[in-house]
């Protein structure tokens, strides 16, 4: 390594990415990766002077030094498909250049956060470098001590544990592991239509979705005038919430009221929640074959509510032909609260619009609708053309 090189490092600042999940992936694992790159590029398009590579089975995200660091972790730590980042400093493979480096670090940390004690630990991916990792953690643990007055070994509990990866031609040096949310990067499962409410549980069911590298989708359904604009302009504040991980929405509105009006008018009143619920349905499939969404995707949760008992989700399934997708089926309602308020949307969620399940609702609704009965009662609704006139007058947006 001569002199040139060695001073080309740490002019920019570097971020170790790791894939997890995408590299067990065996020969898909290029394609994957570069889904990846390609989603971690698009979260730094407001980073000036981000340069992404692939390498050695991590991916290095190199940004100017005066890039706000702890922005472009977060960014890049909510990719789906990331397991886990680190910031790093990098230097040349050699024992003295990353015992120079690694003093520069700890010497921050003692500032930072006023560190007493340390561990090194080393790892060697290239074999061919003729310093074990026991030895390579010993002799940079001696540069630090000696760098570093007043800091001292700790191997049992350390305030700080410093990470070598030594590899062909670089090593980097660094000391978090910061989680990041794992999955599989968008765009390498399909996509979905997920039907959005203002509620807490169906933006879930979508991230769900999503990290699972499924795009997505979005159609949500109101009862104007009954409900307001401004419960509308919530839907897609948390719509907006929910793309900031899975990228850009195109959503769907429709106004049920037409629909809502024929099944009160027409139909028992205990039934009017199951009733509603197919056409729900019936209209996101019309809109989810329009679109090439492969499958359909609630909140629904079993038991949660009168139409989320089993019979309701068997009999509301029998409306429609495509698979509809539950992601939240079997979680406790406290878990799916605790995950909105991870991915942020709880707040967004719980404040207090109308929604269109609301406007009608009946004061004992049925719990184990029968598909024979319900059958009967949309026997006087002509079903078709209200779906029709609904799927007709769909209103697009595009979120995020
Ligand atoms: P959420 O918290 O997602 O609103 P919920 O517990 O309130 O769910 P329901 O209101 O019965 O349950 O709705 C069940 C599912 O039906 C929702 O998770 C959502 O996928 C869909 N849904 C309900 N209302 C609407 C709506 N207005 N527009 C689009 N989809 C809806
Ligand atoms: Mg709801």
């Amino acid at each position: 390594m001569n002199q040139q090189n060695i001073d080309n490092f740490n002019t920019e600042k570097i971020l170790i990415v790791r894939c997890g999940e995408v590299a067990l992936k065996g020969m898909n694992k290029p394609y994957f990766e570069r889904v990846l790159v390609e989603r971690i590029r698009k979260n730094l398009a407001n980073v000036k002077g981000a340069k992404i590579t692939r390498k050695e089975g991590l991916i290095f995200v190199r940004v100017p030094t005066d890039s706000n660091m702890d922005e472009v972790t977060r960014e890049v730590s909510k990719v789906f498909g990331v397991s886990s980042v680190s910031p790093a400093v990098e230097a040349a493979s050699d024992i003295d250049a990353i015992g120079n480096e690694a003093v520069k670090v700890m010497n921050n940390l003692i500032e930072e956060r006023g560190i007493r004690t340390f561990k090194v630990e080393a790892k060697r991916a290239d074999k061919s470098f003729p310093v074990k990792s026991p030895d390579i953690a010993r002799r940079i643990g001696a540069s630090i001590l000696k760098g570093c007055k007043v800091l001292k070994v700790d191997v049992h509990n350390p305030d700080c544990r410093i990470f070598v990866d030594l590899r062909a031609d670089r090593t980097y040096i660094y000391e978090d592991k910061i989680h990041g949310l794992g999955g599989l990067p968008l765009g390498t499962n399909g996509k979905g239509l997920v039907l959005l409410s203002g509620g807490i549980d169906s933006p879930v069911a979508a991230w769900m979705m999503a990290k699972r590298g499924m795009l997505i989708d979005a159609v949500h359904f109101h009862s104007y005038p009954y409900t307001s604009p401004r419960a509308q302009q919530k839907v897609e504040e948390l719509a907006e919430i929910v793309s900031s991980y899975c990228g850009r929405i195109n959503m769907t509105v429709i106004n049920l009221l037409p629909i809502q009006e024929a099944i009160v008018t027409n139909c028992p009143e205990d039934e009017t929640t199951i009733l509603v619920r197919r056409f729900m349905m019936r209209i996101a499939e019309k809109i989810a074959e329009k679109k090439r969404d492969m499958m359909l995707i609630t909140g629904e949760n079993l038991g949660q509510v009168a139409s989320q008992t089993a019979e309701a989700l068997v009999v509301t399934d029998q409306s429609v032909s495509m698979p509809v997708m539950r992601p939240l089926i079997g979680m406790d309602k406290v878990d799916i609260m605790d995950l909105a308020k991870e991915i942020g949307t709880y707040e967004k969620s719980i404040e207090p619009y109308e929604d269109c399940c609301t406007v009608f609702l009946p004061k004992h609704p049925v719990t184990k609708p029968r598909l024979e009965k319900i059958l009967k009662s949309e026997e006087k609704l002509d079903v078709e053309s209200l779906v029709d006139a609904a799927v007709a007058s769909a209103e697009e947006k595009t979120v995020g």
